[in-house]
């Protein structure tokens, strides 16, 4: 086991297990998860060697969001999101010397990155935006109404999408490194949500400010489909195996105390566990082999680049997001009244929450008609994960 899954595990059953139930009731940023995550240096782990991080590879933040999902899927999706960041940063930066020095003090302070891709009036269409940086002498503003900023008052910088120039067509996109001295958030939505509710995920209008090397020198149309996408959907997918997980050890153990208290007959929720874990299994091999996928293209653009591999990320979103909520349901049936309440040991109701923000995470729907247009574009499905 590598050393940050052996910490994950502590802290997500020392600490982030204890205190989920507390950050879903009261839809609290998980403080003390967060804090226990930045203590074993587990924010700066995809940081390279050449820039002062260990250099942990991709696989590493998959394993540690799986780890961390079973126990709170709010500190889980707080830790991917801000990986998400991360990872976009060290692909992507090159030896532009602003982002070098960015990274470095990310290992050693352990900052803490949010995102601001969605904007009211674009929706989900992560890849146009309506605000624009405006430059003059070698700074930028820009202002953005942002819809949903997942723990932005707790972070430490923020990644901003805009247009290039207000000239600029809508998806002429640049992404810009912000950290929080340079932002200045007026809230505008709460944050009162069916589940992942501590990742305190509010509105706020955007007012930036920043130097251009702040710009991450690539077009974010390349940042968004080498890096964002094939992240976003390997470590989301990663921590809804985790909720799934849970789910089932709770079923597990369900269906263990009936056989302890039965005369020997089997009860009637383990043809149900056996059908459930078959689901689980596909849900972690096809993360698995989308990972390898990964893992092997990255530094080829014309890899990353590939409508095939967009197609089978996209997939793997997809499917993840449908099964979790499937395998949570059939804990909950497996539970019975014991799932479905929720001041039970086998209680479910919390996953069943987070696992529903799943399909909205960046719309199914959306991504459905995404697909259909690329699938259009493959010469043989024989190209996917080939
Ligand atoms: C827990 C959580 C945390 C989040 N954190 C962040 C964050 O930190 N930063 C951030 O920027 N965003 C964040 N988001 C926002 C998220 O990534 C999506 O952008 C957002 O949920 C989309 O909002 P929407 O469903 O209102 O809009 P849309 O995606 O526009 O969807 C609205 C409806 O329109 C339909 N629709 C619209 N256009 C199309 C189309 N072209 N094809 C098919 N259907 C279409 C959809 O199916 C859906 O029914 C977060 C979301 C969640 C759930």
């Amino acid at each position: 086991m590598s050393p940050w899954l052996a910490a994950a595990r502590a802290v997500g059953a020392e600490i982030a297990a204890r205190h989920a139930d507390d950050v879903d009731v009261r839809a609290r940023f998980p403080g003390e998860a967060l804090a226990a995550l930045k203590d074993r240096k587990l924010l700066g782990i995809l940081v390279p060697e050449s820039a002062g991080g260990p250099g942990a590879g991709i696989a590493d933040v998959v394993s540690v969001c799986h780890e961390l999902g079973q126990h709170c899927a709010s500190t889980a999706m707080i830790y991917a999101m801000h990986q998400i960041q991360t990872a976009c940063i060290v692909q992507h930066a090159g030896q532009d010397p602003w982002l070098r020095t960015f990274l470095k003090r990310l290992a050693e302070d352990q900052l803490l990155l949010a995102s601001a891709t969605s904007e009211a009036g674009v929706g989900g269409d992560v890849r146009s935006s309506i605000c624009a940086l405006t430059e003059r002498r070698g700074r930028f503003s820009l202002v953005k109404q942002a819809p949903v900023i997942s723990y932005g008052e707790e972070s430490d910088a923020i990644l901003v999408t805009a247009r290039r120039t207000p000239q600029s067509p809508a998806s002429d996109q640049v992404i810009v490194v912000v950290p929080r001295a340079g932002v200045e958030f007026q809230p505008q939505e709460t944050w009162n949500t069916l589940g992942m509710r501590g990742t305190c995920s509010k509105g706020h209008r955007l007012t930036v400010e920043g130097e251009m090397a702040q710009v991450i020198p690539v077009p974010y149309a390349d940042v968004s489909s080498q890096t964002m996408l094939p992240v976003s959907h390997l470590v989301w997918s990663a921590l809804w195996l985790g909720i799934a997980s849970d789910a089932l050890g709770r079923a597990r153990a369900f269906v263990r105390a009936e056989v302890k208290t039965s005369s020997g007959e089997s009860p009637p929720g383990g043809g149900r566990l056996a059908g459930a874990a078959i689901e689980l299994q596909t849900m972690k091999s096809n993360l698995i082999t989308c990972l390898r996928a990964y893992e092997a293209a990255i530094g080829s653009a014309d890899r990353l680049s590939a409508i095939s591999f967009a197609v089978a990320m996209n997939n793997l979103k997809l499917a993840s997001s449908q099964s979790v909520v499937k395998i949570v349901g059939e804990a909950m049936l497996i539970c019975g009244l014991a799932g479905y309440r929720i001041d039970s040991r086998f209680s479910v109701g919390r996953h069943l929450r987070d696992a529903h923000s799943a399909a909205v995470m960046v719309n199914n729907d959306r991504i459905i008609a995404n697909n259909a247009t690329l699938a259009l574009a493959l010469r043989d499905d024989r190209e996917l994960l080939a």
